[in-house]
């Protein structure tokens, strides 16, 4: 029912569309003698703007619907007024995107921003490790006692002497054999002095106090070196 109802809308709609079409055709080609003077602009624009000011008796809708020189006008007006409400849209779409686009960008910049507020309290640490074995499998030797507070640490390591430069795996385990991992950071060597060293990002702050170790891994020798450390 609603269907059909519609459907016979659309077909009167077409219908009134092609009437106008006729009739304007009629006008523009000068076919129709219109009464009375040309209206201002205003009332064009007004009739334009289909502005409910204006009465239906008023003799000059009567002229601007039968005049070529009104009906050109009035078409180049509805052109202006579609195109502004164009624009309106569209720039009401760029507003929407750029506030979108905003917002991401300082939600990645406030995401960002968490961890490196954090970075600023880095606490500064070196580990000395360069009288330290390096024979792969060897334990280390007396090594001097390591501990790092339960923070986030700028950590640098001094590595053993004849280390190979290139990027270091730093983690800190449970075990000597890599497991209970509760941190880790990659870093690439720097030379200081003639010495190896690295410095990595550890986060240590969600650590609890105790015995770890402190691994240092090449990345293309896969053998990892444990040194043991303390978490305070
Ligand atoms: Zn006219």
């Amino acid at each position: 029912m609603r269907l059909s109802w519609r459907r016979s809308s659309n077909a009167e709609d077409r219908f009134e569309k092609w009437i106008a079409q006729q009739h304007q055709r009629r006008v523009l080609a000068g076919e129709t003698t219109p009464s009375g003077p040309c209206p201002d602009n205003a009332f064009l624009r007004d009739l334009a703007r289909r502005s409910p000011q204006i009465a239906l008796s008023d003799p000059r809708i009567d002229h601007a619907a039968s005049c070529p020189t009104c009906m050109n006008r009035l078409l180049a007006l509805r052109e202006d007024l579609r195109s502004r409400r164009q624009r309106v849209v569209v720039a009401a779409a760029v507003t929407a995107c750029a506030i979108i686009a905003i917002a991401f960008v300082v939600g990645r910049y406030a995401m960002e921003r968490t961890p490196s507020v954090g970075n600023t309290l880095a606490v500064s640490q070196t580990v000395n490790l360069w009288d330290a074995g390096t024979v792969r499998g060897e334990q280390p030797g007396q090594l001097q006692a390591v501990s790092l507070p339960a923070a986030l640490i700028k950590l640098t390591i001094v590595l053993p002497r004849h280390s190979a430069p290139g990027q270091y795996l730093v983690a800190i385990t449970r075990d000597q054999n890599g497991n209970g991992a509760v941190a880790e950071g990659l870093a690439s060597t720097g030379v200081n002095g003639g010495q190896q060293q690295i410095v990595a990002d550890i986060d240590l702050r969600n650590a609890r106090a105790g015995q770890y170790f402190l691994s240092t891994t090449h990345e293309q020798d896969q053998a990892a070196y444990y040194y043991p450390l303390q978490i305070k």
